[in-house]
C-alpha cells in the first residue's frame, strides 16, 4: 500500500469520526466535494474560489461539508468552531479551513500530506 493511500484511508476514517461527532452535537451534515480533478481545480483557481493549484482535494485528502442547523445552511465560523477543533484534535496532520489565515474556508477539512 502506498503511503498516499494510507494517508487517504486515515483521512476518510477521521471524516467518519467528524460526521459522528457533529451529528451528536445536533448538526445535520451533507457532503460536498472530496476528490477534485486538476481541471476543476484550475477553474476554481482562475475564478478565485480557490487560492492554490496544490489543493489537498487533488489528493483525496480534503472534504467540504455542509452544516445545517434547524434546516438552515450555516457558514458562521464561530458556530462551527467546536467541530473544527475536534477535527484538528484527531490528528496533528488535520487542518480546518475555519482556521486558515486570510482565505478562511469554513466548510473545508483537510489532512496535510
Ligand atoms: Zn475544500
Amino acid at each position: 500500500m502506498s503511503s498516499l493511500v494510507a494517508e487517504q484511508a486515515a483521512f476518510l476514517i477521521d471524516v467518519t469520526r467528524l460526521i459522528q461527532f457533529a451529528t451528536a452535537e445536533g448538526w445535520v451534515i451533507t457532503g460536498g466535494e472530496l476528490w477534485r480533478s486538476p481541471e476543476q481545480q484550475e477553474i476554481y483557481f482562475r475564478s478565485g474560489r480557490s487560492k492554490t493549484m496544490n489543493s489537498n482535494h487533488l489528493r483525496r485528502c480534503a472534504i467540504d461539508l455542509n452544516f445545517f442547523w434547524n434546516g438552515r445552511l450555516v457558514w458562521d465560523k464561530e458556530l462551527i468552531r467546536t467541530v473544527g477543533e475536534y477535527w484538528e484534535s484527531l490528528s496533528s496532520k488535520n487542518r480546518w479551513g475555519g482556521n486558515f489565515k486570510g482565505f478562511v474556508d469554513v466548510p473545508h477539512f483537510e489532512r496535510r500530506v
